[in-house]
């Protein structure tokens, strides 16, 4: 029998969706899958160059559990340069995006506390919360607002009993990323009630319309206070690699990497000196890449606009949209009739929590041409649904 801790948490819900997509493939149906949440780009060149040769070069050995120091170091200087985070590299920590999350939660929550979260929020913060024993107290956002938190409602979520506040800019599932505005009033909320932030910023190179994304930890008075995580997984089509980070103070470096030391020692040795070449390589890749989603959120934000029953705010990064449905049905019914009758895969709202219901996710991270399919499916299903 498995434990307590684990029976608890449910199978995630994108894991679930991606499962019947699998099966369907098996059986030779032909899906457009709008639910997984990864580029389709291959990872740029130069960066595989790089991984070629360090593994020629026999770099395959044990790395510093931290991580090798020209990849602490390559972090810190683009943390600082581009997100105005006040770091050095004895402050980063080389690891899987979500196995720092995953160790966050262990090291820092205690059976009981509290965490803020936005809802709707990605699946695996509320997994992760429940695994270390912590109760996820989620803050209801609003189609209405872009699904931008507002700070008078964190405010009252707020009790002697919260001990961490997530945020995720650019989000994952909207694609909103937090104005400044309320990245400082969220802020000012940690610092008055000593609460700790991790902010993950995955997405953060990946925004449009001029907009900026704004690490909290570069406010004043917060990087004592925030577990940054970030990673190379969407910004350079790289989610196989497993390359990511958190940035914090020392002593919140050292903590947490005593539980990477006793569970997966270090990051794999050969992709370290590869995402030093990503970071610090030229960066016209990832600048294209980011111009093709650009292309691609548009394009189906007018597919969308054509669909009645349908309708979604323009989010300004991730590749993610969000949109509402006006079909009297449950998410997780939608998203399964989507499947089996017009054979394109979306995520359920309700899979990123309760504020998620009625809506769906769609990663638009695939070709226009899969896009153009997709939304062609959705809408005869839509129209069948509706009656017309
Ligand atoms: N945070 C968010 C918001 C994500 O969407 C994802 C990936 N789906 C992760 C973290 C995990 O990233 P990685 O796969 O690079 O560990």
């Amino acid at each position: 029998m498995v434990s307590k801790r684990l029976q608890e948490i449910p199978v995630s819900g994108t894991v679930n969706i991606s499962n019947m997509v699998s099966q369907l493939k098996v059986e030779g149906v032909d899906i457009i899958s709008f639910s997984m949440g990864e580029p389709d780009f291959s990872t740029p060149e130069n960066i595989v160059d790089a991984c070629v040769e360090s593994l020629r070069g026999g770099f395959t050995h044990y790395t510093p559990s931290a991580g090798i120091p020209e990849l602490r170091c390559a972090i810190a200087d683009r943390a600082s340069s581009e997100s105005g985070i006040p770091c050095s590299p004895n402050n980063v920590l080389v690891t899987p995006t979500k196995q720092a999350i995953f160790m966050i939660a262990l090291a820092y929550l205690d059976p009981g506390d509290e965490v803020i979260l936005s809802d709707p929020s990605w699946v695996s913060y509320e997994a992760c919360i429940r695994l270390a024993g912590a109760v996820p107290k989620y803050v209801p956002t609003r189609f209405e607002d872009d699904f931008i938190m507002d700070p008078a409602n964190l405010a009252k979520a707020i009790t002697k009993r919260t001990k961490m506040i997530i945020l995720n800019t650019p989000s994952n599932p909207t694609g909103t990323v937090l104005p400044e505005s309320t990245i400082k009033a969220i802020a000012e909320l940690a610092i008055e009630n000593d609460i700790y932030v991790m902010s993950d910023e995955i997405y953060e190179s990946i925004v449009y319309d001029g907009a900026k994304n704004t690490s909290i930890a570069s406010l004043p008075g917060m990087f004592s206070r925030t577990l940054t995580v970030s990673g190379l997984s969407k910004t350079y089509a790289m989610t196989g690699w497993r390359v990511g980070w958190m940035i914090a103070p020392e002593a919140d470096i050292l903590a947490v990497n005593k539980l990477q030391t006793h569970s997966i020692t270090c990051c794999t040795s050969f992709t370290q000196p590869a995402a030093v070449e990503a970071l610090r390589g030229p960066q016209d890749r990832r600048d294209e890449m980011v111009a093709e989603f650009k292309k691609r959120r548009n394009l189906a934000l007018d597919l969308i606009a054509e669909i009645k029953g349908l309708e979604c705010n323009v989010p300004q990064g991730a590749f993610y949209l969000f949109p509402r449905y006006d079909v009297h049905m449950r998410s997780v019914e939608l998203a399964a009739y989507l499947l089996k009758e017009g054979h394109v895969a979306v995520t359920p709202g309700a899979a990123f929590g309760p504020s998620g219901e009625g809506f769906f996710r769609i990663s638009y991270a695939t070709s226009e041409d899969q896009i153009i399919e997709g939304f062609s499916r959705i809408k005869k299903c839509i129209n069948a649904l509706k009656g017309h």
